[in-house]
């Protein structure tokens, strides 16, 4: 098994923009408890074709101005170019140095695929438009894109958004550790050197979970599914189940190589902070290996 050890291990929080006052401030008190653990960045998605674009903008400029590095979502699916050098042109004019780029879903009913089609021509763009200003950073999937021709197409479109100047992947939360392990085993044998960073879903509830991964193609393990299932309506037990379960899958990937974690925090501090704690990861050094 590969491990990414060449690589400086960072940490990193994702939110989603907040849609009322109520929810931003709730927001800012969440970016307040995790950035005492003084993570390397905060990320914010972004809408494709929707109309959270620009509440993506304000919340990454006001968030970034607080002093912690955040990098804001970007998609081309059914933007114009146009549009799209505004916002790089626009974020960095705010010293945004980050921008975790991809093609996006278009809500349904939403038909154009807009003049870039895959998040390898948003990667070439960012790179024609800013040159090097920006570190880019893909999404991966270990378990593969639900859309995928198949698994090794998928390996050759990740490759693709690489050779156009990604610098650095996040990928689809899995809780399976050995599809992270054999995707970075077999990109690497492709001769991909950057970092595949885990993305890490916290467990607090079994209907939402479900759902959403049936949706993106992240697959919930039958043990895990099943004993969520039997915790029922008892929310306590599927945190504190959820909890040890994703911590001991974080002390694994970080024990056998990973290059750090990237939460997706669903805009709640604690279910990552219980994780983060657990791992002590404020009492680690990164340090290059
Ligand atoms: P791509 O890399 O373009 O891949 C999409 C599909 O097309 C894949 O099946 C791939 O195999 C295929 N493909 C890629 N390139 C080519 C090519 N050149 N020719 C033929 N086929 C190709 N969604 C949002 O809307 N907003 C967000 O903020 C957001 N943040 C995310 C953050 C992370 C870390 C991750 C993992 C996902 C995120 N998503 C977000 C979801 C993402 O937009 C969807 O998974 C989307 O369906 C694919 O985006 P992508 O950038 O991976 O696409």
């Amino acid at each position: 098994m590969n491990s990414q050890r060449p690589f400086k291990q960072r940490y990193s929080f994702e939110f989603f923009p907040p849609k009322t006052p109520a929810g931003m401030e709730k927001l800012q008190t969440v970016r307040d408890e995790l950035a005492k653990r003084n993570p390397d960045f905060f990320s914010v998605t972004y809408g494709a074709g929707g109309s959270t674009q620009e509440r993506t903008i304000n919340t990454v400029v006001n968030l970034h101005k607080q002093g912690i590095s955040t990098a804001p979502h970007l998609s081309c699916i059914g933007a114009t170019t146009e549009t799209l050098t505004e916002l790089l042109d626009l974020y960095k004019a705010n010293d945004i140095q980050r921008i975790v780029a991809l093609r996006g879903d278009l809500p349904s009913g939403m038909g154009a695929h807009g003049e870039l089609r895959y998040a390898n021509d948003l990667v070439e763009f960012i790179r024609k438009h800013s040159g090097d200003h920006f570190n880019i950073e893909v999404a991966a999937y270990p378990e593969f894109h639900p859309q995928a021709a198949n698994a090794e197409q998928d390996l050759i479109n990740f490759k693709r958004k690489v050779d156009a100047g990604a610098n650095s992947a996040i990928t689809q939360y899995f809780y399976n550790i050995d599809s992270y392990f054999y995707f970075v085993d077999r990109v690497e044998t492709m001769g991909i050197d950057i970092p595949i960073v885990p993305g890490i879903m916290p467990i607090t509830n079994y209907s939402n979970l479900i759902r959403f991964s049936d949706m993106c193609g992240a697959e919930v393990p039958r043990w895990i599914r099943k004993q969520l299932e039997a915790y029922g309506d008892d929310i306590e037990s599927i945190k504190k189940f959820g909890e040890e379960v994703v911590t001991e899958m974080c002390e694994r990937l970080l024990d056998e190589g990973a290059p750090g974690l990237h939460f997706y925090t669903l805009n709640q501090a604690e279910p990552s902070l219980n994780i983060w704690d657990n791992l002590s990861l404020s009492d680690q050094e990164k340090i290059a290996f």
